[in-house]
């Protein structure tokens, strides 16, 4: 079991007690990093974790929960890492993986955040959570809001994929259908709730990204202790680039690896601003006007996370690139036809890049690369048949 020792501002470094609840550092309104003693970690190995519960809470040196408190719990996480043989023989990659997020208990890599965040919600004694969102993480915080017995408020775009909009109606919570994006659905909660309400958005509270470094800790214990040379990850509003990034700085400080993967966000052509910042060797991003993409969860057009987003890509000598829709679309039937898997379509984006950093030296013929296949594409059938 870990207490949260404090937490860090990403920005000005600061460091801030972790009771009462709080969302942003207070002076520069940038994220907060959940700090622990890592010396119980620093004794394990990644044989440690065998036999322990399956699901992300196996983790629990690095996690938020208190001595005999029951985490909040769908049976999230510890997704299978399957080889894609037939794709990596197509594209001349000798090891290439999928990690299944579509596994989780919604469908999706959401379920990671959403149990670590709400769980320290109700430990903190908090009743009321609002979210805006553009699709998955609205599905996944209506299950776990039920499951811990919170009430939760939603905002999303009136262009939210209709199996979304229909999960949420059906976990029985207020939803906000808002013209516009998810900058607008944000902007209509903000107005219209204020406290008691806890913001939820992605990055503005410090423990769904506690939820999503997981993925990071899951890649450690299933490759043995060693991790992959590259991962492939569609970046929306980063958590789960930023939230592996800090597993491995923790399994680093702990002195359990030396060697840390290349981090490569993909975004979509009609929606990149970490590309473009990226790109343009900035430091933050810039906010994109009218953000188009067919897939939802790419549609972020100013992630707050993006320094921390551009800070772990630079660091672990990784790059950003874009892809269309046309070629997502594709490489989702592909990966369907090929590896028996029906992805969504952010999921198929790291798929749709592999030609790309390919072709750009970016990846090698030997890497062993990791593609986040982030979701199921069974929410978006809809989105799919419109699309032809
Ligand atoms: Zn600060």
């Amino acid at each position: 079991m870990a207490e949260v020792l404090n937490l860090e501002c990403s920005e000005c470094g600061d460091r801030l007690p972790a009771e009462p609840w709080i969302g942003l550092c207070p002076d520069c309104q940038r994220p907060l990093l959940a700090r622990y003693d890592l010396t119980p970690l620093s004794q394990l190995s990644a044989k440690s974790f065998a036999g322990r519960l399956r699901s992300l809470w196996r983790y629990h040196e690095v996690l938020p929960l208190h001595e005999g408190d029951e985490p909040l719990s769908l049976g999230e996480g510890w997704t299978p890492l399957l080889s894609l043989p037939t794709l990596g023989r197509e594209l001349g990659l000798s090891h290439l993986y999928g990690k299944n997020e579509g596994a989780n208990p919604t469908g999706s890599f959401k379920d990671r955040g959403m149990a670590v965040a709400l769980h320290q919600v109700r430990a903190h004694g908090i009743s009321q959570v609002s979210l805006p969102s553009a699709g998955n993480a609205a599905g996944s915080a209506s299950a776990y809001a039920r499951r811990g017995n919170l009430t939760l408020r939603l905002a999303m775009p009136d262009t939210t994929p209709l199996a979304n909009r229909f999960e949420c109606d059906y976990f029985g919570f207020d939803t906000e259908l808002v013209p516009g994006s998810l900058r607008e659905a944000g902007v209509w909660l903000k107005e219209n709730l204020g406290a008691p309400w806890v913001d939820l958005s992605t990055m503005k509270e410090p423990y769904r990204l506690e939820g999503k470094k997981t993925m990071g800790y899951e890649l450690y214990e299933q490759g043995c202790g060693q991790l992959p040379d590259v991962i492939v990850y569609p970046a929306g509003g980063g958590t789960g680039l930023i939230g592996m990034g800090k597993a491995f700085d923790e399994l680093e400080e702990a002195g359990l690896i030396q060697q840390r993967p290349r981090m490569i966000a993909v975004q979509a052509e009609g929606c990149a601003p970490i590309v473009d910042a990226w790109e343009t060797g900035k430091e933050q991003a810039t906010g994109i006007e009218d953000p188009q993409t067919m897939a939802a969860g790419l549609r972020v057009p100013a992630p707050i996370g993006d320094r921390l987003m551009l800070r772990t890509i630079r660091e672990s000598r990784g790059c950003a690139v874009s892809v269309s829709d046309a070629s997502i679309l594709e490489a989702a039937g592909h990966v369907a036809r090929s590896e028996g898997l029906f992805v969504s379509p952010e999921a198929a984006a790291t798929v749709a890049a592999l030609p790309l950093l390919r072709e750009r030296q970016d990846v090698s013929p030997d890497d062993k690369i990791v593609v986040f296949l982030t979701a199921s594409g069974l929410k978006n059938v809809d989105d799919y048949r419109s699309q032809g």
